[in-house]
Formats: C-alpha cells, structure tokens, sequence
C-alpha cells in the first residue's frame, strides 16, 4: 500500500517501523532490504510497516542506493542526515521518525538476521515492552573484539545500578511507549541499549546467533569501541568519581602511617636497614601521590567534559531531508 506521509491518518499508520543507520554500506542496502521485505510481508499480526533507512553522511554510494530502492519500494523511508553523527545518534534519529507503534532497530550489515522480527513482534503481542536480541554466538569477529566486548559487558553490569543485559547489542524491538521516553531523553553521549534498560517496564531477550558483515569493514574501530565504552560506563554510572576520592583516601592513609614510621624512627634516633637520606621514600611518595591526583583529575575531566557537552544543548542531529515512498 502506497500512502504519502501527509495523508497518513490514525487508521492506516504504520504498526511496525524497522530502523536501520547506514554509514558506508553501499554493498549491503539491496540484500538488506531484499530479506526485510521478505520477513515484513509475512509478519503476523502488524498490518502495515515502514521500513526507516538512516544515511549517517556516508561517502560512498550508499544514499544512492537508498534512493533507488526508494523509486521502486514502497513503506520505505529515506531520512538523510546533514553528515556523519556516529552510530547512537543516527539510530536516534531513525527512532525519532519512526511512526509505528512498535520500533526495530537494527544494524544494516546483516549481522543482525531480520528474521527474528517475528519472535520480537510474537513477544511484543504477549505484552512485552522490550524484546532484545541476545548473542548466542558471534560469527566472524576477531578474539580480540569477542574479548573486548565480554569484558566491557561485564565490567559495565558491575558498575551500574541500571540492569543492563549481558551480550545485547542495539538489535530489539521497543514498545511505542519506550520510544516516546527515549525521545524525551535529550542526552548527547548516547548509550541507547542502556537507555532502554533504564526505561523498564517488561522486557525479554531472544537468544540468536550473530551472523557476519555482508560486506564492507566494520566502523567500530578500537578508538571509537573505547569512547563507547566510556561513553556507556559513565552516562550509567558515577563509580568512577567515586573511585577517585577512594583512591585518595587511600593513598593519604598509606602516607599517615609512613609519617608515623618516619617520625618515629626520627623520635628514637634510630637509622633503618638500608639508610640513605631520605630520597628514595621521597620519590615514591612523590610519585604515587601524583599518580593519583591525575587519575583523580581525569576522572572528573571526562565527568566535567560531558556536562560542557550537555549544557551546550545543541541539537542532537541534523536531518538533510526525509523522503518516502
Ligand atoms: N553506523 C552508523 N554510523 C556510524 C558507524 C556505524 O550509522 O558512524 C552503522 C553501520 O552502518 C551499521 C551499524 O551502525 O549499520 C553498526 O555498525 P558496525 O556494523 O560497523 O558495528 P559492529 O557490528 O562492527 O559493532
Ligand atoms: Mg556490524
């Protein structure tokens, strides 16, 4: 069914929004919407679905081959963004968007299997608010990424008071509900799976297995994995400033009882095994305070630099054009 988004009426809004952020997939955008279009005719109980393809200002020809999709799909939905905003952000504007009164987010390199819509929909006609996909296996990633990413969801479980699921990426499937909280939710160091934990309501996994990239290299290389991880650890938890002042409370009581060793070898004339006036102790002390004091400081750097980020209130992204089929 063809029908232009201004004579959209309550009745024949789209039940079902898949989003999908696109940076550089020019090889993937056909067999991706080849498969789901496939799974979308076929799904039980969503009447009609909209299909919200987010071009995040690749430099490839990947918003080409979005449009060309565009000229002969209908239910799809084009929204351009004016550059490359980075995965979290792009996905947030695809959700912002999205009409339906369930939302899919998903990855555009196939990693993600579009077939697993149904048990998500199955899910949410059960009542669940949120049905996240989670990694059985991961096929085609390197030790170091498998290892890197079991670390951080663990580390990131430890530290937060939000029940954040182990091994779940972005790939779920939220409630319009959730949708309309995390629009509401204007923060720019956005940790979306973290976001929608924190939201609640009911929410359940679906075990599945993680296929490889179609095509193309991934464009999470280890510096941005690690500002994500950054990124997700303290929009979800103030651990880390609080580990800074225990680190200084301990240090200044390892150096009270060091005083208290000094002065009274000081008091009883005594010399320790080993003399030799004073510099040795004094560089350790040295050292360890400094060490402290700069994990301290940049502690509260990365703290102080989000809230500069969030005071500043620029708007989140900014959207080219939005075309529809
Ligand atoms: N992506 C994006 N903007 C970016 C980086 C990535 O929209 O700046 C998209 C990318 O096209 C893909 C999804 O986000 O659809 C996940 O990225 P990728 O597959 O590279 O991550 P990985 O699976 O390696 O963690
Ligand atoms: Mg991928």
């Amino acid at each position: 069914m063809r029908v232009p988004h201004s004579r959209r009426t309550a009745a024949n809004m789209p039940t079902l929004s898949i989003v999908v952020p696109l940076y550089n997939e020019q090889d993937n955008v056909a067999p991706l919407l080849e498969r789901i279009f496939a799974i979308a005719e076929r799904l039980e109980g969503t009447p009609s679905y909209e299909v919200v393809l987010v071009n995040d200002g690749s430099t490839d020809r990947t918003l080409e081959q979005i449009r060309s999709e565009l000229a002969r799909r209908s239910n799809l939905v084009l929204v351009n963004l004016s550059r490359n905003f980075g995965h979290q952000i792009a996905a947030s504007a695809g959700i912002e968007v999205a009409q339906g009164d369930a939302v899919v987010l998903m990855d555009g390199d196939l990693q993600d299997p579009p077939e697993l819509i149904a048990a998500f929909i199955a899910k949410w006609r059960e009542g669940f608010d949120v049905v996240y996909a989670v990694r059985r296996t991961r096929k085609g990633e390197s030790p170091f990424k498998l290892l890197t990413a079991r670390i951080f969801y663990r580390t990131i479980k430890r530290l937060t008071k939000v029940s954040i699921p182990v091994d779940t990426g972005d790939f779920r499937l939220m409630s319009r509900r959730v949708v309309d909280v995390l629009k509401r939710s204007p923060e720019r160091h956005r940790f979306l799976r973290g976001m929608v934990s924190w939201v609640g309501f009911n929410q359940t996994g679906v075990d599945y297995d993680r296929d490889e990239r179609l095509s193309g290299t991934t464009k999470y290389p280890l510096t941005k994995m690690f500002r994500f991880a950054i990124d997700g650890i303290t929009s979800f938890s103030d651990v880390p400033l609080r580990f800074a002042s225990y680190l200084g409370f301990i240090s200044s009581l390892v150096a009270f009882i060091y005083a208290l060793v000094v002065i009274s070898y000081k008091l009883f004339s005594l010399k320790p095994p080993g003399y030799t006036p004073g510099w040795a102790s004094t560089i350790v002390a040295v050292l360890f305070l400094g060490g402290v004091q700069l994990i301290s400081l940049g502690i509260l750097g990365e703290y102080i630099g989000r809230i500069y980020d969030e005071v500043k209130g620029r708007p989140l992204y900014l959207i080219s054009d939005i075309e529809r089929s």
